[in-house]
């Protein structure tokens, strides 16, 4: 009887331990350098507003090369968890796309679950990371509303 009771709320600690460490690495940043350049890449926002469950994963983009890579736990990773069926069998293929020259990065993010079949596609930063000098200027997204 006692013996349960310990094992349970050992079991509870751990669940929480474990929340507390996977909340604390989706709130900080990663720092992940480039591995080209070996700049710090920076992480960029979703540019869209859909109502779809939030990214457990970033999207970091280098500011001088063509690489982008998705982070996991602050860790890069092309593996984060599905939102559809909450398995880390959710692959993340990032790539950079084109921009002019000083404008800030943008990025895609292809995600394929290959549990359940999940797929979505992201594009990440560029008007959410939008400087004040490249306001006004038109958007490639088709939504335009800003997340908040
Ligand atoms: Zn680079
Ligand atoms: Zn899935």
């Amino acid at each position: 009887m006692l013996g349960g009771l310990i094992v349970g709320l050992l079991a509870l600690g751990l669940i929480v331990w474990l929340w507390t460490r996977r909340t604390d690495a989706l709130a900080r940043h990663p720092s992940i350098d480039c591995p080209t350049c070996r700049q710090p890449m920076r992480a960029l926002s979703e540019a869209t507003d859909d109502d779809d469950p939030p990214r457990g994963y970033e999207v970091l983009a280098c500011p001088t090369c063509d690489v982008a890579v998705s982070a996991v736990h602050a860790v890069a990773s092309a593996w984060g968890y599905c939102p559809a069926c909450m398995q880390r069998s959710l692959q993340i293929q990032c790539a950079k796309l084109p921009v002019a020259p000083g404008r800030p990065p943008i990025a895609r993010a292809e995600e394929t679950c290959h549990l359940c079949g999940h797929e979505r596609t992201r594009t990440l930063g560029g008007a959410a990371e939008a400087s004040p000098a490249a306001q006004g200027r038109v958007i490639p997204f088709p939504a335009a509303r800003r997340r908040r």
